[in-house]
């Protein structure tokens, strides 16, 4: 393994390793060639840049990654995501090596659901069953009954009993939108993406109003304003499974744009227009996912660092609920 010239605690404060790399370097064959070397696994998620989805061993949305990460066979897991996934990754392989380009690529859900206020919330309703978004800390996790995605939230919250009160975190829209679709009514942590929640219903319309036959697709992490108007809402895979097959040719999507790279790889003749946000952007990048780059991913490979390590005990109890959705996934028929 190539020596780092920076110290635990820059590498910490910088979050990556910031050595030069010459501009001559073709990145793409130096990563094929350390996946070799170091029997290491690219795992993307969908909202990661192009350049890192095509290089990926593995693209996919949080069930699939997890998936890959539970049955992979590599020595050292490169995670192309955000820190909640790498350390998801981590849980389910402790004794595997589970690198992430940029330690700080963080995410506003997770940071919306503190450990300590979370802890009191579950204590004032202790007979709640707590279902926990996957999109959340390993602390979080490990106070939870059962993880779900957005794949497979519907699945879990069946497989509870009916009469059996849940706590569901940390996304409100994602929940509010799930009591809609089972009818369960369930105690919300008020949570929420701050990419998802930042779409403007009033510029989608417009949108909508210039394209007539485009279809509009949503990630149910949007909010009630944007879901309404969705002619099909869905995880990010299920978005890109939609828009492949559907009949129509022009979508309008409502999620990060990273999505659209492979919307257009998969169905090159169809367009897909990403809605706007309510800001001055034409369409809405995650700023935590986009701090992954490919040079930090080539150099945590050469230096294996950042590394995710964790608590053992906090890692046994957040492996729990993970394997529960695992399990429950599975018998549903739901990927893997
Ligand atoms: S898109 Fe939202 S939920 Fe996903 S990583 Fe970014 S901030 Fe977190």
């Amino acid at each position: 393994m190539a020596v780092i010239n920076m110290n635990e605690a820059e590498l910490e404060l910088k979050g990556f390793v910031d050595v030069d790399i010459s501009p001559a370097l073709d990145l793409f064959h130096e990563i094929e060639m350390l996946k070799k070397e170091k029997n290491a696994v690219v795992l993307a998620h969908y909202y990661q840049e192009p350049d890192i989805q095509d290089i990926a061993d593995y693209i996919g949305d949080s069930l699939g990654l997890a998936q890959q990460a539970a049955k992979t066979s590599a020595d050292m897991i490169v995670f192309a995501g955000v820190h909640f996934m790498a350390e998801t990754a981590k849980i389910l392989n402790p004794t595997k090596k589970v690198v992430l380009p940029d330690l700080k690529a963080g995410c506003s859900l997770a940071d919306s659901a503190p450990a300590d206020a979370f802890r009191a919330f579950k204590e004032q309703h202790p007979n709640h069953v707590v279902i926990s978004y996957i999109n959340c800390t390993a602390d979080i996790k490990a106070m939870s009954d059962i993880i779900c995605t957005s794949s497979n939230a519907q699945k879990i919250i069946e497989s509870v009993p009916p009469d059996q009160p849940i706590i569901f975190a940390p996304d409100k829209n994602l929940g509010a939108y799930l009591i809609k679709q089972t009818g369960r009514d369930m105690l919300l942590w008020n949570g929420a993406c701050m990419v998802h929640e930042i779409f403007s219903q009033k510029k989608i319309l417009k949108l909508k109003a210039q394209h007539p036959d485009a279809k509009i697709i949503a990630h149910p992490e949007c909010e009630e304003a944007v879901l309404q108007y969705a002619d099909y809402i869905g995880s990010t895979t299920q978005l890109l499974k939609f828009a492949v097959t559907d009949a129509a040719s022009t979508f309008i999507v409502a999620t990060e744009t990273g999505i659209l790279h492979q919307m257009q790889k998969d169905a090159p003749g169809k367009t897909f227009i990403p809605a706007p946000p309510d800001n001055a952007c034409a369409c809405n990048d995650c700023p935590h996912m986009k701090l992954n780059t490919l040079e930090k991913l080539y150099l945590c490979m050469e230096y294996e660092k950042p590394e995710i390590l964790m608590d053992e005990a906090i890692r046994l109890a957040a492996l729990k609920p993970i394997q529960r959705m695992l399990e429950i996934s599975k018998a549903a028929g739901l990927g893997g």
